[in-house]
């Protein structure tokens, strides 16, 4: 590809311009992120609590307020494991095939990410939001994330609708309710998706793969066979109400051996 001269100070492919512009946005992604929250927690306390409690009754109102506080502590709690946490990294083994860009052990279901330039342990994605992969460590966290937001944006839908329906309007309730109402729907769609996929055993790039290369299917396929058993691999438990639940817990897998799969054996 032709290289890009800016400034004529150095040139650039557009691969790493690419690259080197999502490494940049990410810090911006991050406090777009932080004033959605902390604009919407204020709406919340200062317009919405004070307007619906008045019918609502204190205790039914203490009673929203603790459920929205705990969606609050789960988006936190999750977007701070997954940044902190990474996805994870390949350690050397002679088992391992070597990674042809970085030349270091690229196992089973590793991949190379051109943005953070090393191989990643059973890599999804490379999200700007996180500023780092999706991966083997930071999966259950990236996804418990999406849930919990997308839970945070109905929860505030539903809050503001209360204020906004009414006249006289309220412009922050109003702004509040038409966010949080959008995010919810793209949210959810984003989130249905990275659910489906754990469910489904695979990752986002073992899915185009498993269709974009239909004579080797089998070099993509490392489901269990079984929902469950799948979702045992991202949060190390088989139960729904476990792996919704705050837990700093390491996964019981080493990111490199995938048991009862085809590649297994
Ligand atoms: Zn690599
Ligand atoms: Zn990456």
């Amino acid at each position: 590809m032709e290289d890009m001269r800016i400034g004529g100070l150095f040139t650039l492919s557009p691969e790493k311009f690419g690259n080197a512009f999502i490494r940049l946005i990410g810090p911006a992604l991050l406090i777009v992120l932080i004033l959605l929250v902390t604009f919407m927690t204020y709406t919340y306390f200062s317009e919405l609590l004070p307007y619906f409690i008045t019918f609502t009754g204190p205790w039914l109102g203490m009673l929203i307020t603790s459920l929205g506080l705990f969606l609050l502590f789960n988006i936190i709690i999750n977007y701070y494991y997954c940044v902190t946490k990474g996805p994870g990294h390949p350690v050397d083994h002679p088992d391992y095939q070597r990674c042809k860009t970085c030349k270091g052990p690229k196992p089973q279901r590793a991949h190379h990410c051109s943005v953070c330039n090393r191989c990643v342990l059973k890599m999804d994605h490379h999200c700007p939001w996180i500023m780092n992969c999706v991966g083997h460590k930071n999966h259950r966290y990236f996804v418990l994330f999406l849930v919990y937001l997308t839970l945070g944006c109905f929860f505030m839908t539903c809050a503001s609708y209360s204020r906004f329906s009414v006249k006289p309007r309220n412009s922050s309730a109003h702004v509040c309710f038409l966010l949080a109402f959008v995010f919810s729907i793209v949210l959810l769609l984003f989130t249905a998706w990275h659910v489906f996929l754990i469910f489904a055993g695979a990752t986002t790039i073992e899915l185009f793969g498993f269709y974009g290369d239909p004579e080797n299917k089998d070099k993509y396929n490392f489901s269990r066979g079984s929902w469950r058993k799948n979702m045992e691999i991202v949060f190390g438990t088989t139960s729904l109400i476990t792996a919704v639940m705050p837990s700093g817990k390491d996964l019981p897998y080493d990111g490199a051996y995938w048991p009862d799969t085809l590649h297994a054996i």
